[in-house]
């Protein structure tokens, strides 16, 4: 049995208001995965995930950790946004031949979301999370 995120079900409502945004209709072709990773998830990928998960939401739930109200976005060590965007690329653009739209890697990016441990925290505990370990180049 895999974990179920307890953010899943407003993760899938996210997706659903996705689908009908007049938006993310940009398409990549002829890209390496490792390429878009480099590119994008250090600007537009970051922007996605405080877009996806708002202050109204963070408001409704504290710190994992302390309780305090919360501040940051989380992802766990091993689960941090590039490597959910590769898993995520691997499922939904294996045949980089042919052009896929942002919007279904953005949906497939917030699922992947759904299995891990993907939390809130307040800045404290954020920052005394341990460090992971600087993410190596795959060329
Ligand atoms: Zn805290």
């Amino acid at each position: 049995m895999s974990y179920t995120n307890p953010h899943s079900e407003y993760i899938d409502k996210r997706i659903q208001d996705l689908r009908i945004q007049e938006k993310w209709n940009s398409k990549i072709i002829d890209t390496t995965h490792e390429d878009f990773i480099e590119d994008f998830f250090n600007n537009v990928f970051t922007n996605f995930i405080l877009w996806a998960f708002t202050k109204a939401y963070l408001k409704k739930h504290p710190c994992s950790e302390c309780n305090e109200p919360s501040k940051e976005r989380c992802h766990g060590i091993g689960e941090e946004r590039p490597v959910l965007m590769k898993r995520a690329l691997e499922r939904v653009w294996p045949d980089i031949t042919k052009p896929i739209c942002m919007r279904d890697i953005l949906i497939a990016f917030l699922e992947e979301h759904k299995t891990t441990k993907f939390t809130f925290k307040c800045k404290a505990c954020h920052k005394a999370e341990p460090k992971a370990p600087r993410r190596s180049k795959t060329k």
